[in-house]
């Protein structure tokens, strides 16, 4: 069953009611999902897709620390999550293997510099699509929507982020949300290199809250939902995006094209149902896609 794009963001909210009683952690499990290889895609030459194509291998900066979205468990190789069954997805359609794929680890403030210096080929890292990032790197999608909210302690009375003067709040440097924070509701958050360190934070009593999408947050409350809880409507609107340089701005294309097909034939789907679906999530409208420049 479908809900509609409008309401893509209060799924999120059922998230947690959902991940309170689901399987939790069990979005971390590797994905079985077989995506489809290309054999011998064919793309104009002198083309960024063509020469990834021809080399067989392909960079994807991925959050390591973030169970549904981006996850690599200690002594594993491969990284878990939507944003990485989105990369096979799409290096599928460069005719890549998921074994040929090189996963590499980006956290917020670094991915606009890993595009911009060749570090990776593309970021598919809970990216919101902002105009301020398309000035230094492009962006295609979106391929989900998400937004901000609130983790906290489980006895805590905070309820939304009016209630957070005079609290100790944690996110992420380099990220919407610690912007959004600032800026629409006056809290100077800790920032950190990570939501892991945040959620430490949150653990252990150093600070009250930890704001970033409730797509993020819900994954941590699933693991540790006697102790964590995300509250409050979303306050912001994150358009998840897929990261590449702007050096190639034939890549917004290919990745329109790649993301139109795997939400017509049922990739993007599979790929939601293997991760954030595992909590009980059900599968949204896919987005609109933004037209390319
Ligand atoms: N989606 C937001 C962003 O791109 C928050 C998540 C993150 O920091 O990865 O900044």
């Amino acid at each position: 069953m479908k809900i509609s794009t409008r309401f893509a963001a209060l799924g999120a909210a059922a998230l947690l009611t959902l991940a309170a009683c689901g399987d939790a952690g069990s979005e971390n499990e590797a994905a079985d999902n077989d995506y489809e290889v290309v054999d011998s895609p064919k793309f104009d030459d002198g083309t960024r897709m063509a020469e990834i194509a021809e080399a067989g291998k392909v960079k994807i900066g991925v959050k390591f620390d973030q169970p549904g979205i981006g996850f690599k468990a200690a002594g594993s190789d491969e990284p878990t999550g939507f944003d990485p069954e989105m990369g096979k997805i799409i290096a599928g359609q460069l005719g890549i293997e998921p074994k040929d794929i090189e996963w590499v680890e980006t956290i917020s403030d670094n991915r606009e510099p890993f595009l911009q210096n060749g570090t990776v080929d593309f970021v598919i890292a809970s990216y919101s699509i902002t105009d301020e990032r398309r000035q230094v790197v492009g962006q295609a999608g979106p391929y989900y929507l998400t937004g901000q909210q609130l983790l906290v302690a489980a006895d805590s009375d905070i309820t939304g982020p009016e209630d957070l003067k005079g609290q100790k709040v944690c996110s992420v440097t380099g990220s919407t949300p610690i912007k959004t924070i600032e800026e629409k509701y006056d809290v100077t958050p800790a920032g950190f290199d990570t939501y892991s360190e945040c959620v430490e934070q949150l653990k252990n009593g150093s600070v009250d809250a930890v704001t970033t999408d409730g797509s993020i947050l819900l994954g941590y409350a699933a693991q540790d939902p006697d102790a964590l809880k995300v509250v409050g409507e979303p306050f912001s609107e994150e358009r998840y995006g897929i990261g590449y340089s702007k050096d190639s701005p034939e890549l917004c294309t290919f990745l329109n094209d790649t993301l139109t097909k795997a939400f017509e034939d049922g990739a993007w789907e599979d790929a939601f149902d293997a991760t954030l679906g595992k909590s009980g999530n059900e599968v949204p409208e896919a987005p609109k896609l933004d037209a390319c420049a």
